[in-house]
């Protein structure tokens, strides 16, 4: 009767094993070894199944004598099962800028405080106007903008007659608001086509924070409920694809990379096919920026963007810049602008010595909105842009 029993026992290990091997290379068969020379797609790691059942199938080969019966009074050994890796529940992005704010205002105290310290002079005469906008200037706003301010805050202080702190932050606050454009849309856009996933293009200098931003930028999608494929399309810099397909195998997001060196165009090519295939929402796409050869750039950017819009057009080509490097940075976005069109901004390292005007010199430079910034090396630290919580920050409130 006991050996029945075990025999029984075999039989079902045995075929939930083939069940497993059936999954397993179910699952290879989405995800075929391509030769070497093209591109690899590198899924998160997972549980590999079909290895897994390898072992314990020798087991079941063994004769009963050699396997012996059971002890019916033993406790109970569970056989390990095998666990996915925990992947990272992202923030939620709502209320990030909120979160972050501290770090910011942290840098930015002489554009915010200094200007309301100004404004609440005594005697508004013209050298304190000047200093006004020395302040401006310094704190990068740009010139143009920079005189707008200051002649809509004249004409503003004029009319209000007398000026209590309130009024002042008040009437600076809706002035710094108008400058940043609180009617662009900053929605980072990913919805796609009705078979295709939104493609998100992602260009800058080296050294911007590029790959950070996209790997954080996965992550504010998967917080969304977003599924995604990562594209290393960086094929320059030799640990861009590591730290991507690291990004994004913390957030279950699988990388389509290739070999170093290898032709961007059909990596971000194959990550958007990668993202068709398997039904993904979104595919964002890493790419190089080396600046020394502008016709280079100009080549291989260009020829990404035409590869990648065979499988239809793209919904964004999002240009980091480093708010640290402050003119180098419009010269960066002036030379980008030309290559491609940029539809969005992302600033990052507004957490360091950078200077918040920044974020306005650079939308009048390209006409096109600030959508996301950057405040810490954190995998978190990645917050949609709003007007008005980042000038609440510069002020105050
Ligand atoms: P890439 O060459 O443009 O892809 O640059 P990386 O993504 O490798 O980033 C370069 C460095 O900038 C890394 O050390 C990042 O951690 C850092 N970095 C990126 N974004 C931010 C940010 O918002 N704040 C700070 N403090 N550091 C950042």
């Amino acid at each position: 009767m006991e050996i029945v029993i075990l025999a029984v026992v075999i039989a079902l290990v045995a075929v939930g094993l083939v069940g497993g091997l059936v999954v397993g290379s179910r699952k290879k068969k989405q995800l075929p070894p391509p030769p070497p020379s093209t591109p690899t797609i590198t899924p998160p790691a997972e549980p590999q199944v079909g290895e897994e059942a390898e072992a314990p199938r020798d087991e079941a080969r063994r004769t009963i004598d050699e396997v012996g019966l059971p002890d019916a009074t033993a406790p109970v050994e569970e056989a390990p099962v095998a666990e996915a890796p925990a992947l990272e529940v992202p923030e939620p992005t709502a209320g990030r800028l909120v979160r972050l704010r501290a770090r910011l205002a942290r840098s930015q105290n002489s554009l915010g405080k200094g200007l309301l310290t100004l404004l609440s002079r005594d005697n508004l005469d013209e050298d304190t106007w000047e200093e006004i906008e020395d302040t401006l200037l310094t704190a990068d706003v740009g010139v143009a903008p920079t005189q707008e301010l200051v002649e809509r805050l004249r004409e503003r202080v004029r009319v209000l007659g007398t000026r209590t702190p309130d009024d002042l932050r008040t009437l600076l606050r809706e002035e710094l608001i108008t400058l940043l454009g609180p009617d662009f849309d900053r929605e980072v856009k990913t919805e796609g086509g009705a078979e295709t996933p939104g493609v998100v293009m992602v260009v800058g200098v080296n050294g911007t924070g590029k790959t950070t931003t996209t790997g954080k930028l996965a992550r504010v999608l998967v917080a969304d409920g977003r599924s995604v494929v990562l594209g290393a399309a960086d094929t320059f810099r030799a640990a861009a694809a590591d730290q991507l397909q690291t990004w994004g195998e913390r957030v279950g997001a699988r990388t389509v990379r290739g070999p170093e060196g290898g032709d961007p165009a059909s990596i971000a090519y194959d990550a958007v096919k990668e993202g068709i295939a398997e039904g993904a929402d979104v595919v964002l796409i890493d790419t190089a920026g080396r600046l020394h050869t502008k016709t280079g750039l100009m080549d291989e950017l260009g020829k990404v963007k035409r590869v990648v819009e065979k499988h239809g057009p793209l919904d964004e080509v999002l240009l980091v810049l480093d708010a640290t490097t402050g003119q180098n940075g419009l010269v960066q976005a002036r030379v980008f602008a030309e290559v491609v069109d940029i539809t969005g901004i992302v600033l990052t390292k507004l957490d360091g010595t950078a200077k918040g005007g920044i974020v306005i010199a650079v939308q009048r430079e390209l006409g096109v909105p600030v959508k996301l910034i950057g405040l810490g090396e954190g995998a978190d630290d990645l917050a949609p842009f709003e007007p008005g919580a980042f000038v609440d920050a510069l002020i105050g409130d």
